[in-house]
């Protein structure tokens, strides 16, 4: 199916499985596929390594503030799709665990943090035919997109699904240490001052608690269809 250059913006709350949602959605209709949480994870990576979280969760939000035009993180696809980067050097695995995860939210707090986030996606999706998923994308970084989708799900299906992902990667993580990751992210991010996760009033609500992948596909491509099919 052809369809036009449009923005999709795919948000939610944690692990509904945006990311491997966005990523078909990317791969069935030849757009790119731009992943908001890696950039916030990817800051996070940055502020851990250069001393800028303290163990007691404390951010130097100064410090991260004048690093932050400084960081180079972009995406490069391979054959196994986009990865994030770090200047040249890949912080996929990285970013992904968990204790990137348990500090990624108070960073993604930071307006600072977020402006460097909103404007690096608006550089990557200026020439539109992409999909992006996050919190904030159909609110704030492109409330322009033509298509918004709002996904949610069951916490505890939510965190069953990210604790075999997680065990999938060899890491040893028990469900409710997950499950509590996810709730406490989910009211971070609903409850945060600037750009809360919320849902655009002209999204569509996909709840995919009791939907695999395939009938998730079916479910979107009739909806592009409908909306942006060429007959
Ligand atoms: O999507 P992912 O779980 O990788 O995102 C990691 C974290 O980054 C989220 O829990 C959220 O705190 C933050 N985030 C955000 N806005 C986005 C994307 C992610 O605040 N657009």
């Amino acid at each position: 199916m052809n369809i036009p250059d449009i923005i999709i913006a795919i948000d939610g709350f944690s692990s509904t499985g945006k990311s491997s949602f966005a990523k078909l959605i990317a791969r069935e209709f030849g757009f790119r596929y731009l992943d908001s949480g890696a950039l916030y994870r990817g800051v996070t990576l940055y502020a851990v390594e250069h001393g800028l979280i303290g163990d007691d969760g404390v951010i130097d939000t100064k410090a991260l503030g004048e690093a932050l035009p400084g960081i180079d993180l972009n995406f490069r696809s391979g054959k196994d799709g986009s990865k994030t980067y770090l200047g040249s050097r890949c912080i996929e695995k990285e970013i992904r665990g968990l204790a990137i995860s348990r500090k990624v939210s108070p960073v993604s707090t930071l307006p600072q943090v977020r402006e460097y986030v909103d404007r690096k996606l608006r550089e990557l999706g200026r020439q539109r035919r992409v999909v992006i998923d996050g919190r904030d994308i159909g609110v704030t970084v492109f409330p322009d997109a033509e298509l918004k989708i709002f996904m949610t799900a069951a916490p505890e299906v939510r965190a069953m699904r990210r604790m075999k992902e997680m065990q999938g990667k060899g890491e040893d993580v028990k469900f409710e240490d997950v499950l509590e990751n996810v709730k406490e992210r989910d009211y971070i991010d609903s409850h945060r001052e600037v750009s809360p996760l919320a849902k655009a009033d002209d999204a569509v609500v996909l709840d995919n608690s009791d939907m695999t992948l395939e009938e998730q596909m079916v479910w979107v491509k009739k909806l592009i269809a409908e909306r942006f099919g060429d007959d």
